[in-house]
């Protein structure tokens, strides 16, 4: 095996699907495709795109995929590989694996969530380095979380849905949310569609002074105070577009949702992480939008290590 050996690495998001060669993030040729209502059509763009890289780069020696959900990522079912239950337009019950496999037959293809890829991705090569606990967490146009206890991401029954959990309102807040299955969940309140329906105006052009921040970053903190509790993660990574902060910014949006985090939990949890050290224990992704897409490929090269291993095995 090459020492650092060529992979393709799939992030399939809800809007768009981003593709890219190489053998790590400093080494990336990449396309982005729409995902569309199509997406057999959306697919044959993707694999399409490898073939060509393969021309120009030389052989892949596997492929890593991190997909929106739900997805089955038992191996055992007969839909291992599927995204199954989306609301979104033409892609439930579609075989995204098997559709990469076919078109790649002698690949290895790893197949996780697009939250777990992103941890991967960021313990690889970014905030999380070093880490064995810890969680990553999106907030875009849903809501969704990786997690990696004990050194391993975590499946489970399914996999975590921890945009989904519910959370105590706010006592002035009237908002109904906008998830189609449980309404104000926290994805049903935080996410860049509540933000907007919430507001009337998209997430990255709402006043900083608005109540809409005040709310997004106590929810926030509500729904980390719980994963906290209950996970005891040694680091919180908040990725996606909300905590950018839009006309608020960066810095002060994660100062406000730190404060708020050691206000929910009130010192009951005692750790120096959470009172001097809450600026590096709740930090944004340090591979930024290419978390994903960079544990696609931490997935494809994890899975060339695994094969490679039983290859010599005796
Ligand atoms: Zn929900």
């Amino acid at each position: 095996m090459h020492e650092h050996p060529l992979v393709g690495g799939i992030e399939a998001g809800g809007t768009k699907i981003v593709c890219a060669a190489g053998t790590g993030p400093g080494d990336l040729s990449r396309a982005v495709f729409p995902s569309g209502s199509d997406p057999a059509a959306a697919l044959f763009a993707v694999t399409d795109w490898f073939r060509e890289e393969e021309t120009r780069r030389g052989p892949l020696h596997a492929i890593g995929i991190g997909s929106f959900g739900p997805v089955d990522l038992d191996p055992a079912s007969p839909t291992y590989g599927f995204i199954t239950s989306t609301p979104k337009t033409g892609w439930r019950n579609t075989d995204i694996l098997g559709t990469v496999r076919r078109a790649f037959p002698a690949l290895p293809v790893a197949f996780d969530t697009d939250v777990n890829a992103a941890a991967l991705g960021e313990q690889r090569w970014g905030a999380a380095a070093g880490l064995d606990d810890f969680v990553y967490i999106t907030i875009g146009t849903g809501i969704g979380a990786g997690v990696m206890a004990g050194g391993r991401l975590v499946h489970g029954l399914v996999h975590p849905e921890m945009g989904h959990m519910r959370i105590p309102r706010i006592p002035d807040d009237a908002f109904e949310g906008v998830c189609p299955f449980h309404g104000d969940c926290w994805e049903g309140l935080c996410s860049g569609p509540a933000m907007k329906k919430r507001t009337g105006t998209p997430a990255e052009e709402i006043s900083p002074d608005s109540s809409a921040w005040r709310f997004e970053a106590r929810y926030v903190a509500l729904a980390l105070g719980n994963i906290i509790c209950a996970l005891s993660p040694r680091r919180i990574i908040l990725g996606g577009s909300v905590p950018n902060g839009g006309l608020l910014g960066i810095e002060r949006f994660f100062k406000m949702v730190r404060a708020e985090v050691r206000d929910v939990l009130d010192g009951y949890i005692v750790s120096p992480a959470l009172e001097e050290g809450i600026d590096g224990y709740i930090v944004p992704p340090l591979l930024g939008a290419d978390a994903g897409v960079c544990g696609a490929l931490a997935l494809a090269l994890d899975m060339l290590h695994f094969s490679d291993e039983v290859t010599k095995a005796p």
